[in-house]
């Protein structure tokens, strides 16, 4: 199908073509690498000040066939013990929102922004952005998903290159990159967690990824 037929099939309304090559960071020869060989690159880098504090690198895990890609902000101190994304109290809830779907933490691929946890559970800084989305950029090359939900602020701010609310980019489906991968923003658990009352907009926000994700099958 061409592309254009594609996003017209997937009501895409909305876009947002971003460039892959946003980041600056210095060389992590990153852009090359499988799965196994990104993994060990990432467990010894030293790239950032946050070598310094965290205990393990905290990669990635589920499906590296998956359709679906959920990106999030960084590793918090459940996920910097266990070396897990989104373990806990948060990582809970983002299992149910995907059972909610009907689909299982094995069913997709779950990746943060940062691989090491920022102290007190902080915002990225810019620099450590910059220094760490390049392993990023290379799991969503290898994954090459059929649709990417990023959840919280954070992750959406990343993205989009747009740094409006999170309220205001909901609900409406961008292309990412180069291969204009469906993109979808939500919230992160850990604010619904916090916020109660926006589960049911992050339950809308899931049931839009799964007829975006299923109409283009
Ligand atoms: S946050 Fe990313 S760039 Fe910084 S040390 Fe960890 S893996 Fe390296």
């Amino acid at each position: 199908m061409q592309r254009s037929t594609y996003l017209k099939a997937l009501e895409i309304h909305e876009w947002q073509q971003q460039n892959a090559a946003t980041s600056t960071a210095i060389s992590t020869n990153s852009s090359t690498l499988d799965w196994e060989s990104l993994r060990q690159t990432v467990s010894q880098c030293t790239a950032c000040d946050l070598h310094k504090t965290r205990t393990q690198t905290v990669f990635g895990v589920g499906n590296p066939q998956a359709d679906l890609m959920i990106i999030g902000e960084a590793p918090g101190f459940y996920e910097d013990q266990q070396g897990e994304p989104f373990v806990g109290r948060a990582g809970q809830l983002l299992t149910a929102m995907l059972k909610s779907i009907g689909l299982s933490r094995e069913q997709v691929y779950i990746a943060n922004i940062l691989k090491c946890r920022p102290p007190n559970n902080r915002d990225p800084a810019p620099e450590e952005v910059n220094c760490c989305t390049p392993f990023l950029q290379q799991q969503i090359a290898l994954l090459n998903p059929k649709l990417i939900l990023a959840v919280g602020r954070i992750a959406a701010h990343y993205l989009l290159q747009k740094k409006t609310s999170l309220e205001s980019l909901r609900n409406k489906i961008y292309a990412y990159g180069e291969m204009q991968t469906p993109l979808i923003i939500t919230y992160h658990p850990a604010y619904l967690l916090r916020n109660p009352r926006d589960k049911k907009k992050a339950f809308l926000d899931l049931q839009l990824t799964f007829r975006t994700l299923y109409k283009a099958t």
